[in-house]
């Protein structure tokens, strides 16, 4: 399926736990006051790739504990992002993602195409880039609102749940 993309990344530290292959989507809706990726923002912009290849190109690297969805926000292309996912899962590897729109906002869009994209994620860094929160400590996300989510978790206990984890 095609998906149209801002750049990737192919090993990644700094974009979720462990060695990750990060996918940069291109268009954003968002607009965060000292956003670092306004280039992505355009939703005609960046190239069209196909989620084929990236799954290809993603098994190719042993290496790789997951995948990372980025942007731009991801949120905007959800078909061809479950897609991956589920392939990337089927070969036992994790997904990470995140989104400027927050896990409330995902779940009671009543955008089905969102919510199955939720539903196949592990963990989720949610919420809007905000500058006055900026945090240069925090790892993998950059101001103090944005949390990482476990996304399976949460969905079952009908609450949010963070990730316990030393490394987030
Ligand atoms: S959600 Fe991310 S890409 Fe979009 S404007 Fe905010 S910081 Fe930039």
């Amino acid at each position: 399926m095609e998906i149209r993309l801002s750049g990737i990344v192919e090993e990644s530290i700094v974009d979720g736990k462990g060695i990750r292959f990060v996918v940069f989507t291109q268009g954003c809706p968002h607009n965060c006051k000292g956003c670092h990726n306004p280039q992505t923002h355009d939703f005609k912009g960046g190239y069209m790739e196909d989620t084929d290849k990236l799954f290809e190109m993603f098994q190719e690297d042993p290496i790789l504990k997951g995948i990372t969805f980025s942007g731009g926000e991801p949120f905007m292309q959800p078909k061809p992002l479950t897609e991956l996912a589920k392939k990337v899962h089927s070969v036992r590897k994790d997904v990470t993602c995140y989104s400027g729109f927050t896990f409330e906002e995902i779940l009671n869009s009543e955008n089905e195409d969102r919510v199955e994209l939720l539903k196949n994620i592990d963990v989720l860094i949610d919420g809007k880039f905000i500058l006055e929160q900026r945090n240069l400590e925090l790892s993998f996300r950059g101001s103090e609102n944005q949390r990482v989510i476990d996304v399976k978790k949460s969905l079952s206990e009908n609450k949010i749940i963070l990730v316990e984890d030393i490394d987030y």
